[in-house]
């Protein structure tokens, strides 16, 4: 893949999170998470914090312009020899337009977009095992988030699949082979 920054996408359960960290530990790579971010300004109980409390503890996506904000915000932060790897971001077909109209702006570009696909049932029997420990995950907020995913962000899948920047990247497996895989992916 030539330089550039990165995508990483997954349904809930497909374990994006535990993968966009460990790619983020390579050098030179910088892991930038929505939701990280969202969960951080939470803990330190600000505005944007309290704002986006409400639509992630019903499984709801906050609000574009809210989301695109933090992320410019955050890439003021990011040197130019360092890569991204946007975790969780963009999700709704504005953010992806948003984050192409940024990065051009900054000199950048989305080199790939890593898909890491894992079949429906799989995807159930996660979320019902991972159910502690993130208040987001009860039965019910995790099937909001799976439909919320189907119905916002599968478009943008395809959005990058027609600008023939995707590749899909099988989740099966223990953590160090999906991570395997995704870096042969990163090429
Ligand atoms: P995550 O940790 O990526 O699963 O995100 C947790 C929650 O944060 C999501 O369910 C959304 O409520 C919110 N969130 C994270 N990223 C975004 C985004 N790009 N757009 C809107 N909401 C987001």
């Amino acid at each position: 893949m030539v330089p550039g920054d990165v995508v990483l996408m997954g349904p809930p359960g497909s374990g994006k999170g535990t993968q966009a960290k460990l790619s983020a530990g390579e050098p030179g790579w910088v892991h930038i998470s929505t939701g990280d971010l969202f969960r951080k300004h939470l803990r330190e109980g600000t505005p944007l914090g309290r704002l986006a409390d409400g639509y992630m503890s019903k499984g709801r996506y906050v609000p574009d312009d809210v989301t695109v904000g933090m992320v410019r915000e955050r890439m003021r932060e990011i040197r130019r020899d360092e890569r991204v790897v946007f975790d969780g971001f963009p999700r709704t077909i504005p953010q992806a337009e948003a984050l192409e109209k940024l990065l051009g702006e900054l000199g950048r570009r989305v080199a790939g977009v890593l898909l890491i696909e894992v079949d429906r049932e799989e995807l159930a029997a996660r979320l019902a095992r991972r159910g502690e420990g993130r208040a987001d995950d009860s039965p019910e907020v995790a099937r909001k988030r799976f439909d919320v995913y189907q119905e916002q962000t599968r478009p943008v899948v395809d959005h990058y699949e027609r600008k023939g920047l995707l590749r899909r990247v099988p989740g099966v497996g223990s953590v160090e082979d999906v991570h395997a895989r995704l870096r042969a992916a990163l090429g």
